[in-house]
């Protein structure tokens, strides 16, 4: 299927360590993309490169801080060094914090913003800025949550920031697509990652996601791959600003 082939392509994944970005890692990678893995820990991504090469993929690593911009300055700077030129970019790296909002501080408001949406747009803006630079186009994928749609209660900065992500996309889109580029989001339902570890634990909140989603049951990483190899690829050339909700059908009930 040339149409999603990836050969040739480079993509940066942040937080490609574990969890969704370590499964869009390794399905990008399976596609034919030479994939940058990121996290903040060295020893995890160098460990993730190891696992993934001895399956006969193209990887190579880059362990930095998304919310740090002088880390994601001195990143791309040996990207350039290197000749290594990113032509996808997936802002996967995030964080939650759950806490009801009459307690939650102002650090950790900011703490959520910096890593789930600050961080997109200046990683986003140095992998944009190269793009452009080259003239060849290029593909930013964003991920969102289904909180870019709807709220739940306890996570407010991690709401607003996904919802911001949505919107992150469209403003990419609207100044980035006369130069090829092309920038969506990804909606992911409940999937099964440490992330969610305390709420998979949680008897009464997984009976929730159960019965509460059409497809009764949690996502799986893996289920993320499809749609990240699409946006990735020559068959989204000409979609832009959008956001594909993978939920398993959630947000289309009551
Ligand atoms: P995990 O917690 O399993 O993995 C997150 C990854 O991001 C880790 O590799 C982590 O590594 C890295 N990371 C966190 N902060 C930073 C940072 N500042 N700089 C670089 N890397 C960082 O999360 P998931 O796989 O569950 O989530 C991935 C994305 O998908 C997130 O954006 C999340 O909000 C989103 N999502 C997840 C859903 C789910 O149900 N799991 C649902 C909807 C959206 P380290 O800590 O070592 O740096």
């Amino acid at each position: 299927m040339s149409l999603f082939t990836l050969t040739g392509k480079t993509a940066l994944i942040t937080g490609s360590a574990r969890g969704i970005g370590l499964a869009m890692a390794e399905g990008l990678a399976a596609a034919g993309a030479h994939v940058i893995v990121n996290s903040r820990q060295r020893v995890s991504v160098d460990a993730v490169v190891e696992q993934l090469k001895a399956k006969g993929l193209q990887v190579s690593s880059a362990a930095f801080d998304v919310a740090q911009e002088d880390q994601v300055l001195s990143a791309f700077d040996g990207f350039d060094k290197a000749g290594v030129a990113i032509d996808i970019l997936i802002n996967n790296a995030g964080i939650q914090h759950r806490q009801p909002m009459v307690e939650l501080s102002l650090k950790d408001w900011h703490r959520v913003m910096d890593t789930n949406i600050t961080a997109a747009f200046i990683v986003g803006r140095e992998a944009a800025k190269r793009m452009i630079a080259r003239g060849k186009g290029g593909k930013i994928i964003n991920i969102g949550s289904l909180t870019s749609q709807a709220a739940r209660p306890t996570i407010a900065p991690y709401t607003v920031a996904k919802g911001g992500i949505k919107m992150l996309s469209r403003a990419m889109a609207a100044e980035w697509a006369q130069f090829n580029i092309q920038a969506n989001s990804i909606g992911p339902g409940y999937i099964m990652t440490d992330m969610n570890k305390p709420l998979m634990e949680n008897a009464q909140f997984d009976a929730w996601v159960k019965s509460s989603n059409p497809a009764q049951r949690w996502g799986k990483p893996d289920e993320l791959v499809g749609t990240a190899i699409y946006l990735a690829s020559e068959a989204s050339n000409y979609v832009n600003g959008q956001i594909i909700y993978v939920d398993g059908g959630w947000l289309s009930v009551l």
